[in-house]
Parts: structure tokens; sequence; C-alpha cells
């Protein structure tokens, strides 16, 4: 790219963002931790997602000692509902690297940050721009699409030649200071004028420089991957009571995810996947021995829930379960508890179980 295109792009895109950037809470501190707790929950989410857990998570948490010193167990109860749980897992560890190896400040360079847990070339590049003004290129979905447009660049931006093109141009866009506010900005421009269907080309600050625009193609750009078929599976869950359902006393059997599992400390109604052949009932009362090593016997059908994770689909068909015999013992889990209803809401459990917890609580108060 020639400098007078360089010049020209940057110049309109930074009087753009300053006037149109978004007011987002991670956007009026200068603290590197509270930018890396931001930059953890934009790892796979939507910011308006976002907006509802930041500030609470950092009332909860508010310096990198305290989250570096908390519970697990609380950090994921902060982190409830969020989803992609690993990314709290390597939080708390990167908060405890920095607390125990760094004297509790974020390090400054790409290579110290990449070598904490959970920090990619994405998370370490946006730090180092945003939180230290380092001149650090960035390619998230938003960028790789104004990126792709602006400059016709084609393959599957997954693939190593487009990313590299791209990351070619971004690192001239950023090589000349304001790392910090050219990378949001263009991260602004992708979320709200180069949309994805329908770019809105006349209010977009570098249209005049934009080689898609020019052709006519905004939307050919970027290259769209074949969509792979998202497998769908069907899995059991049980409300396992030590009595009557919802009696005076009685309690819950929950048990909690092994960390490196899918969900990996959470606390979940145990269940599993039903295999070819097997009733509902019958993969259940199989799961729930090998789980936890228990006797049940299957009662009334409570609910179903449909929920998609980014590799597949499922269908949790949840059952009240009586216990009949034998103690529970932490076989195919972590732990696990006997807990009344009213004391569920003290552990962190998964989008898809926090339904059955709801669907328990009306159930409580109607009785
Ligand atoms: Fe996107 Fe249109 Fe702007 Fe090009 S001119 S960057 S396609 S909004």
């Amino acid at each position: 790219m020639d400098k007078r295109r360089v010049n020209v792009i940057r110049g309109k895109l930074l009087s753009w963002y300053a006037v149109e950037a978004r007011d987002l809470p991670w956007r009026r501190t200068i603290d590197p931790y509270a930018i890396l707790v931001s930059e953890f929950m934009l790892q796979q989410t939507r910011v308006e997602t976002v907006l509802r857990y930041y500030e609470p998570f950092l009332d909860r948490f508010p310096t990198l000692r305290a989250l570096a010193g908390a519970p697990i167990d609380d950090v994921l109860k902060a982190w409830e509902g969020l989803g992609y749980y690993r990314r709290a897992h390597n939080l708390h560890r990167a908060a405890q690297v920095v607390a125990g190896e760094h004297a509790g400040e974020l390090p400054r360079t790409i290579k110290e940050l990449r070598a904490l847990p959970g920090i990619g070339p994405y998370t370490a590049a946006a730090i180092a721009s945003i939180a230290f003004g380092l001149d650090e290129p960035v390619l998230d979905g938003n960028v790789i699409r104004v990126l792709s447009r602006l400059f016709r660049i084609g393959g599957d931006p997954a693939k190593a030649k487009p990313r590299d093109a791209m990351l070619a141009v971004a690192s001239q866009l950023t090589s000349s200071g304001d790392a910090s506010h050219l990378n949001q900005g263009l991260m602004d421009l992708g979320a709200r004028v180069c949309l994805p269907r329908s770019p809105r080309c006349h209010e977009c600050p570098v249209a005049c420089e934009c080689d898609a625009h020019h052709a006519g193609e905004e939307t050919a750009y970027p290259e769209q991957p074949a969509r792979k078929r998202v497998p769908h599976i069907d899995v059991v869950a049980g409300v396992i009571w030590n009595g009557e359902p919802s009696t005076p006393g009685s309690r819950i059997l929950i048990a909690r995810r092994r960390t490196g599992d899918m969900l990996g400390g959470l606390w979940e109604f145990p269940g599993g996947r039903v295999e070819e052949g097997e009733t509902n009932e019958q993969a259940l009362v199989r799961e729930l021995h090998e789980e936890l090593g228990i006797e049940t016997s299957v009662g009334a059908f409570l609910l179903d829930i449909d929920h998609a994770y980014t590799h597949f689909r499922m269908t949790m068909h949840v059952f009240h379960v009586r216990h009949t015999g034998g103690r529970p013992r932490a076989i195919e889990c972590a732990d696990w508890r006997w807990v009344s209803v009213e004391d569920l809401g003290d552990f962190a459990f998964s989008v898809a179980d926090q339904q059955v917890l709801s669907a328990l609580r009306k159930m409580s108060r109607r009785e």
C-alpha cells in the first residue's frame, strides 16, 4: 500500500473514531487489569452480552490481586452465563501468574503477554495496543471484514495467506502511532457501518479508498468458508432427590464437572449422552451409575432444553429421579453435594442447567 493511501485511511478513520467511538466501559479506563478482563470476556462473545457482566465482575474482583486470590468457584459464579468457561479458568490462572511472577503488574511485551494462560495473538495485540499504546495490529471478525473489503483481499480469512495479507495492511495502518484508536476504529467501523450483509457505504469514512465498494462487490468479501453441518445429540439429566420431590428437607444431588472437560469446574444436574438403542430413562440410570456409582429410579419428566454450542447442538431431556441406593462417589465427576433447592443458587451452573434451576424454583413456589 502506498504511503498516501495509508495516510488517507489513517486520517479518515481516526477522525471518524474521535466522533463516533462506541461508549464502552472498558474504554473509560487505562487500568491494564480492567482491559485484560474485557479482552477475555470479548473472546467469542458479543459486546452487548459482555456489557452485562463486565462491571459486576470488576465490582467483585476490583484488582488483579483480588482475582488472583479468589477461589475458582467464586470466579466461575461471577462468570456464570457468559459461556466458554475455559476463559474464566485461564483469566484466573493468568492473574495468579502475573501476581506471582510479575509483581502484580501486567507485562508489556507481546512475548510475555503471550506466555500467560489464555492469551493468543489477538488478545496480546489488543492489550498491547489498547493498554500500553504499542503499535500492534489486531485482527478480529470486524477488522477482517473491513480490511478484506477495503483492499479486496480474497480467500478464507482463517487461512495463512489471506490472513498474512490482512496483517500486513493492518501493520502499515498502525505502524505510525495511535494503534489503540486505529484498532478500535476498525472494530467499530465493522460493528456499525461495514456490516456483514448490508454495509452502509454511504456513511463510511473510508468509502473513497475502498476497492470492494468501487467494484460494487462489498458483500463478496470476506470469503465465507463452506458451512459444516453442526451435529445434534440427545442428552439426559436427572434432578436426583433423596426423598419425595419438593417435600420439606428433601435435597438434590448435584455434581461438579472435571476441570479440563467441557464446562469444567461448573456444577450440573448429572447425566450424559443417550446411546443408540437406549430410551432416555435407560440412558439416565446408566449414566448416573457410571458418573456417581448410585442406583436410581427415573420418575416424572421435567422439561426439554435445546442449546447450541460451537461444535454441536443438543437437546437435554430432564427428569426427576429418586436415589435408591449406593453412596455417591466422584467417579466421572470432580465432586458431588446434596443441596436444597434454596441453596442451588450458591453454585455456578451452565446456561442450560440454569433453565432446570428456574423450573425447580417455579415448582417449589407453586408448592
Ligand atoms: Fe465497508 Fe462499504 Fe466502507 Fe468499504 S465502503 S469499508 S464495504 S462500509
